[in-house]
């Protein structure tokens, strides 16, 4: 079958990587794609805003499923879209979709179904906000509702950083996404990403991960889409994972379908492993970047049938297989990111790099410029590796990075420290 993926990061390059190993596979597809996923898809200039394109595309090129890798598109209603023309398209429809463009809606529906997080409370105006974080015990969380591209939470440890955390969203420092906002109880405990599918009734856990948000070693500095990441999460073991799957992921998908909103395609809980369990943070419809690059080195099975059977609601026929193994990822990102970055710069070494034993590069944001390879984002590489434990993936990664030739780039050099400390402690 020919398939077309929608995106242009990391996460994609992964799975074009992963899909193009599909013995299903016809053609594959990327829109837009970038100097990596050219190695292993067609990439094609249609953009994912231009539904009527993107329909076009399909029928003209006989796409039997359409994969879309980042959440703006599937917000924007293209998954209603090309199913409405009879494409399959593998993310939620709009309405489901809400479980990530609105944090209030989400919070909303774990209210009413009982699903454990942070107490909150949903504002549209900041005086009431006020009056509520005067009522509350610090820290609290001051969130936008809708989608920041990861930069709308704030975290604050005074009344008066809540105030003024309330009084920029509201004066547009998040745009139309900060119109409401929630204020949230702060979670302790230890992060974890958990990803499944879903297909209307159905789940299939995938594997778990934990990602680098901070830009900086230690995790000091502002935060960023993700600068590393690994799996499996040593904090998700077995029993953690069935109280993930009974308390937060089944209720939701139950709730979903009984609301008339069936919730189809990738979804992502981010969670906070507390004293008491695990507790929801948010939801995301679709893989994360760069947890996706650690996912697809660890699937062992073809990742093609269980997409399929995610968008024909046959779930329940797929197993999937996964290597035992530990995988890691560094992201190599462009001088200046987060904030604005130098674009343009060459990278040299990358064959070199990918030739060491169980390395995978992914490219997050290059362009290729006849046999050269040029940044053209922020971040721009992920070096990818599996290891037996996180400590020999966590070598083979920088032993590779060591190998590429980039001036213009920088990473952080302690990915996988957490899970080491645990290896370490256990050894
Ligand atoms: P979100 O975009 O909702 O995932 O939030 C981004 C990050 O903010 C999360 O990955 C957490 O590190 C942190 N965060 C969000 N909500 C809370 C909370 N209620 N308590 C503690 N940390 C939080």
């Amino acid at each position: 079958m020919n398939v077309l993926l929608i995106g242009s990061g990391g996460r994609e390059h992964a799975l074009a990587w992963k899909l193009s190993a599909s013995p299903l596979l016809n053609k594959l597809y990327c829109a837009p794609g970038n100097g990596g996923i050219a190695d292993v898809a067609h990439c094609v200039g249609i953009s994912a805003a231009d539904h009527a394109a993107v329909t076009r595309f399909c029928k003209d090129n006989e796409i039997g499923l359409v994969i879309v890798g980042p959440e703006a598109p599937l917000v924007a209603g293209l998954a209603d879209d090309l199913t409405t023309a009879g494409i399959k398209c593998l993310g939620p429809a709009r309405a489901a979709a809400r479980l990530e463009a609105s944090k209030g809606y989400t919070k909303d529906l774990a209210r009413e179904y009982k699903i454990p997080t942070a107490a909150y409370e949903r504002f549209s105006s900041a005086d009431a906000a006020k009056a509520y974080i005067s009522g509350h015990e610090l820290p609290l969380v001051v969130k936008a509702d809708g989608l920041a591209a990861g930069k709308g939470v704030i975290i604050c440890q005074t009344r008066r950083e809540a105030e003024t955390a309330v009084d920029s969203c509201f004066s547009g420092a998040f745009g139309k996404a900060g119109a409401q906002i929630l204020v949230e109880e702060f979670l302790d405990g230890e992060e974890a990403s958990f990803f499944a599918l879903v297909d209307g009734t159905s789940v299939l856990p995938l594997a778990t991960a934990q990602d680098y948000k901070r830009v900086g070693d230690g995790d000091t500095g502002p935060n960023t889409g993700g600068m590393g990441a690994y799996s499996p999460a040593p904090v998700m073991t077995p029993a953690m994972i069935k109280r993930t799957m009974d308390e937060i992921i089944t209720p939701t998908i139950a709730a979903m379908a009984a609301r008339g909103e069936p919730y189809r395609g990738v979804l992502f809980a981010g969670l906070m492993i507390t004293k008491q369990g695990p507790k929801l943070i948010e939801y995301n419809v679709r893989f994360g970047d760069p947890e996706a690059q650690v996912l697809m080195v660890r699937l062992k099975s073809d990742l093609l049938p269980a997409l399929l059977a995610t968008v024909d609601g046959t779930l329940d026929e797929i197993a999937l297989e996964w290597r035992s193994e530990a995988a890691l990822t560094v992201v190599l990102a462009a001088d200046g990111y987060p904030g604005t970055p130098k674009t343009g710069t060459e990278i040299k070494g990358l064959d070199a790099a990918a030739a060491t034993e169980g390395v995978e590069i992914f490219h997050a944001g290059t362009k290729r410029e006849g046999n050269r390879i040029l940044a053209s984002g922020g971040r721009v590489l992920n070096v990818t590796t599996r290891g037996n434990t996180v400590r020999e993936a966590q070598a083979r990664a920088y032993a590779a990075i060591a190998k590429i030739d980039w001036p213009g780039g920088f990473c952080r050099s302690d990915i996988g420290w957490r899970a080491l400390a645990r290896e370490t402690a256990g050894a």
